[in-house]
């Protein structure tokens, strides 16, 4: 019974530095966030030794009496979150939810319309090198390229031509309101079953600062660790008629036993989404946004679309820079203790390993506590970096940077502790 720090020093160490790095980091990662230590502590519990195959009351195996309660108040409280007839609170990432709603009601060759992963759709939606692509023929919508926006016309028109048998709609890296109203009608005129993958925005949704695809879609899927600030794990919601096919699609379909420490997480985190203080929460995280944008723009860079409605934005690095690539904005900023990801932009000209843009999000500096004025010095502080790459400068802008950061990140210290 030896604690992690003697048991396995190394393990310890590299854990201990991680915490060192989160709280000295500013963490723009749009699909990070920091949990609550009631959820790690519910993640670290006892639940992790039990096997509980099947679902609350139809186990395979003996002793579930106390996780069939935990999965019900996972269940529960999911539904009354999101006001869905169905949850499934087992897959265990984005990627498996996904999977599984895939499985419940297409065969392999079924076609799907899905959003083109470089304006901002994800791997599962049909990337050739992901399952999806590979088990389903998908054709692609995307954004205009004069207004970054989702082309909902065209959209219409690619499903009329297309006809096929679900849509799926969601993104990593989209900064507007998606009509999912819109989105519905679509599916229906055409016979598809609509599929929302909310997983960037379901905490917005949850909180009702982001319109809900629940009305609209057939199934909704989203992770539970990003703006829901839950434990790391995915969530199937579903209209009641589908229940039956989702929960086979996800065990025995394509997982095994459910991960009970981890849903007993998911409980946790949607019981503190039900509260008020969530939805003051979601809605900074948008502000905050909105100033980091304005700020950015301020400072004479280009934002897709032009702006935000939710928790992120996607810079387009070439409107202030012609030369710098994501790649390297991202690992410049590093050294500044900024953190955040390289990505593609719509109409993208290098390879996604380069990559145009820098995607930018408020979930977890607003979760520290950070505010509009904050978004103005980190801002700054991106600007001064990206500024100085390749000049003689380069070296004291990112040391001075980071001084600047740890200032902030010092005023808003993480409540974690080894
Ligand atoms: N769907 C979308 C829109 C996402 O952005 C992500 C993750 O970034 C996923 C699915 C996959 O989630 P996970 O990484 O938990 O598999």
């Amino acid at each position: 019974a030896a604690p992690l720090k003697t048991l396995d020093p190394d393990v310890f160490a590299a854990i201990s530095a991680e915490l060192a790095r989160q709280q000295s980091h500013v963490e723009l990662i749009a699909s990070e966030n920091f949990t609550y230590p009631a959820v790690m502590e519910a993640q670290g519990s006892v639940l992790t030794n039990k096997y509980a195959e099947g679902y609350p009351g139809k186990r395979w195996y003996g002793g579930c009496e106390q996780v069939d309660k935990v999965e019900q108040f996972a269940i529960d409280r999911a539904k009354q979150l999101f006001g869905a007839d169905y949850a499934n609170v087992q897959p265990h990432s984005g990627a498996q939810a996904n999977t599984a709603v895939y499985a419940a009601v297409l065969s392999p060759g079924d076609k799907v319309l899905g959003m083109n992963l470089s304006h901002g759709g994800h791997l599962t939606h049909g990337n050739p090198a992901n399952f999806s692509g590979k088990l389903y023929q998908f054709c692609q919508y995307g954004v205009r390229e004069d207004n970054g926006r989702l082309d909902y016309d065209e959209l219409a028109a690619v499903a009329a031509r297309e006809k096929p048998k679900m849509i799926t709609v969601g993104a990593s890296a989209y900064s507007r309101t998606i009509d999912f109203a819109r989105m519905g009608e679509i599916a229906r005129a055409n016979g598809a079953y609509l599929f929302a993958d909310i997983a960037h925005i379901a905490g917005l949704v949850a909180a009702g600062v982001h319109p809900s695809p629940v009305p609209h879609a057939d199934f909704v899927t989203t992770t539970t660790h990003k703006t829901l600030r839950g434990p790391r794990g995915g969530l199937i919601l579903c209209r009641a008629a589908h229940a039956k096919a989702v929960d086979s699609a996800v065990f025995p379909g394509t997982q095994g036993g459910p991960l009970m420490h981890v849903i007993a997480g998911k409980a946790v985190c949607f019981g503190e989404c039900l509260k008020p203080e969530f939805k003051t929460y979601s809605a900074q995280i948008i502000k905050n946004a909105q100033a980091l944008c304005a700020a950015m723009l301020g400072h004479g860079y280009k934002i897709v679309s032009g702006g935000t409605d939710n928790h992120l934005m996607l810079v387009d690095l070439r409107g202030k820079f012609a030369e710098l690539t994501g790649k390297v904005s991202q690992e410049t900023l590093d050294h500044a203790n900024i953190t955040c990801n390289k990505n593609t932009v719509p109409f993208e000209t290098r390879s996604p390993f380069q990559a145009s843009g820098i995607r930018l999000g408020t979930p977890a500096v607003t979760t520290r506590g950070m505010n509009e004025t904050d978004m103005v010095e980190i801002a700054a502080c991106i600007d001064t970096v990206l500024a100085a790459i390749g000049t003689p400068g380069q070296a004291e802008a990112i040391a001075n940077v980071k001084q600047r950061v740890l200032a902030l990140t010092a005023r808003y210290p993480l409540p974690y502790h080894l």
